[in-house]
C-alpha cells in the first residue's frame, strides 16, 4: 500500500524567527503521526535552517526548485548536489507558478527531474491545467503532455524515483479546491496512463493533490483511493492547519 505524504511548500514566505516558532509548533504537533509522511519545502536560504531544526524529526525538507545544470556559469541558480549538501529529500519541479512566472517549459522541467533524480533526491513534479483548459475540456492532454515531457526523454521508470502532484491551476491559491471526484479522476487518469506503460511504476507512484488544500477538506480528498495526500502551500504557514492535515493523511 502507497504511504501517503504531506508537503508544505512555503513559496517566497518566511523568516528566520518565524520560521524557527512555526517548525517548533509541526515537530511538536507531530508526535503522534507514525504513518503518514511529512515534508516542508522551504526557500534556499533556509535549507540550513530546517535542517538544524527537523534533522531526527520525522519531517524531511527540501526546495521548491533547482537548476537543470550541474555546475557552471548560471549565475543565480542552485544545483542538485547543493540540495543534497543541505540534506533535502525532496524538491518541487514545474510547480504552475514557474511555469507561469519563469517561462519553465516542459521540457526544462523535465531537466531538472532528472538533475534531481540523478543526485537522489525525490523530485516533486507538478502538473495541471488552467480553468481555461478545464473548460475547453483539455485536461487530460496537458496533465499527458506534462508527465510525457519527463516519460518521452527519461523513460517511464523515472517517475518511480519522484512523486507527481496534480495541481489544478485554477485551485492554486484561489479558496477553490476541486471536488474530491474531479480530483480523483485525474489522479486516477495519471495512473492508467503510467500503468499502460509500466504497471508496477503506477501502482506504487505517490500522486498528491495540491490547490487550496486545508485541515476543512484534507480528509474527503485523501479518502480518494488514487489520492495519495497532498501539497499544501498557504495552508502550510500555519502549523495548526498544516499539522490537521497530516492528521488527516495519517
Ligand atoms: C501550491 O502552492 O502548491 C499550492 C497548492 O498552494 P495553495 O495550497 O495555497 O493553493
Amino acid at each position: 500500500m502507497r504511504a501517503k505524504l504531506v508537503a508544505g511548500n512555503w513559496k517566497m514566505h518566511g523568516g528566520l524567527s518565524d520560521n524557527a516558532k512555526l517548525l517548533a509548533d509541526v515537530v511538536a504537533g507531530s508526535s503522534g503521526l507514525t504513518r503518514a509522511q511529512q515534508a516542508v519545502c522551504v526557500p534556499f536560504p533556509y535549507l540550513g535552517q530546517a535542517s538544524d531544526l527537523l534533522d531526527g524529526t520525522r519531517i524531511a525538507w527540501g526546495a521548491q526548485n533547482l537548476s537543470e545544470h550541474a555546475k557552471g556559469a548560471y549565475t543565480g541558480e542552485v544545483s542538485a548536489s547543493m540540495l543534497r549538501e543541505f540534506g533535502c529529500t525532496y524538491v518541487i519541479v514545474g510547480h504552475s507558478e514557474r511555469r507561469a512566472l519563469y517561462g519553465e517549459d516542459s521540457d526544462t522541467v523535465a531537466a531538472k527531474y532528472k538533475a534531481a533524480l540523478d543526485a537522489g533526491l525525490r523530485p516533486i513534479l507538478c502538473v495541471g491545467e488552467t480553468l481555461a483548459q478545464r473548460e475547453a475540456g483539455e485536461t487530460e492532454r496537458v496533465v499527458d503532455e506534462q508527465l510525457g515531457a519527463v516519460t518521452k526523454r527519461f523513460g517511464v521508470g523515472v517517475l518511480g524515483g519522484g512523486v507527481i502532484a496534480y495541481e489544478p491551476v485554477w485551485a492554486i491559491g484561489t479558496g477553490k479546491t476541486a471536488t474530491p471526484e474531479q480530483a480523483q479522476a485525474v489522479h486516477a487518469h495519471i495512473r492508467r496512463q503510467i500503468g499502460s506503460a509500466d504497471a508496477g511504476v503506477a501502482k506504487n507512484v505517490q500522486i498528491l493533490y495540491g490547490g487550496s488544500v486545508k485541515a476543512a477538506n484534507a480528509g474527503e480528498l485523501f479518502e480518494m483511493p488514487d489520492i495519495d495526500g497532498g501539497l499544501i502551500g498557504g495552508a502550510s504557514l500555519i502549523a495548526a492547519e498544516f499539522v490537521s492535515i497530516c492528521r488527516a493523511a495519517d
